[in-house]
């Protein structure tokens, strides 16, 4: 998933610990956000981020960034207007997501592995966009890739528009009726239903819901990480296996 679900813990760990997206302008648009957000003005939250720079980024050139720096807190100013003006919150603070027992159910009932874990990760996005959007309208505009990815199906360009398309058909999806739109909305999402678990992670998410089909899911032992074990001897996630059995084989 590419958005930062939780703004605020973002920046307090990027300033604290030098923590950064993958793409660094998601974290600096986030520090912008959070330091205005704060009643910060403009010239304190150019300081505020360019300390963040000088401290964390290698090679960090003040004098290059400058331009993009103001941009990144006028749009951030913009956004923070239109979200005051709409009586919403300015930062996006997303600590869990429930699913209920009776989604669970509707999804299982689709019978087909692929249509199953696809269903899954809609549901995450649409609820998600829900809370961001603070509604309960349970639409997604997001990128098919980066929906598939979540899903963590290897499913050719073709095969993704009919496995959407099936969905569509047997009532689980509505189409947008706008021409130039892929936006889908989810139907089948039962809020107010028993919880059967609360998502707090949301990298590989999908196995969430292979653990509540049964699966043999673990998580590492060390960073939390949830894996697909083959035994139950796994302990530890690639990362952390790289991590440290590595330099102690190369002390032998
Ligand atoms: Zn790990």
């Amino acid at each position: 998933m590419k958005i930062i679900l939780n703004e605020r813990h973002h920046a307090e760990q990027a300033i604290a610990h030098g923590k950064m997206d993958k793409k660094p302008t998601k974290t600096l648009i986030c520090l912008a956000k959070y330091g205005l957000q704060q009643g910060k003005n403009a010239e304190d939250t150019y300081v505020l981020l360019n300390q963040f720079m000088t401290k964390y980024y290698p090679d960090y050139n003040a004098v290059q960034w400058d331009t993009f720096l103001n941009r990144i807190i006028k749009q951030s100013q913009k956004y923070i207007k239109i979200r005051e003006e709409a009586s919403k919150s300015t930062l996006i603070e997303i600590d869990h997501v429930p699913v209920t027992h009776e989604e669970l159910q509707k999804i299982k009932q689709l019978k087909s592995k692929r249509l199953e874990k696809l269903a899954f990760v809609l549901l995450v996005y649409s609820k998600i966009n829900n809370r961001i959007n603070e509604n309960d309208t349970y639409w997604i505009n997001h990128e098919w890739k980066e929906i598939y990815g979540d899903s963590q199906m290897a499913v050719s360009k073709k095969d993704q528009g009919l496995l959407v398309h099936k969905l569509i058909q047997l009532g689980y999806l509505k189409e947008s009726q706008r021409v130039d739109s892929t936006n889908v909305q989810v139907l089948f999402a039962v809020e107010h239903g028993e919880v059967a678990f609360q998502l707090v992670r949301f990298d590989d998410f999908v196995l969430e819901y292979s653990r509540w089909k049964g699966e043999n899911i673990k998580n590492c032992t060390v960073c939390g990480k949830r894996m697909l074990a083959k035994s139950n001897r796994m302990k530890y996630c690639k990362e952390c296996k790289k991590a440290g059995i590595n330099p102690i084989r190369k002390l032998l």
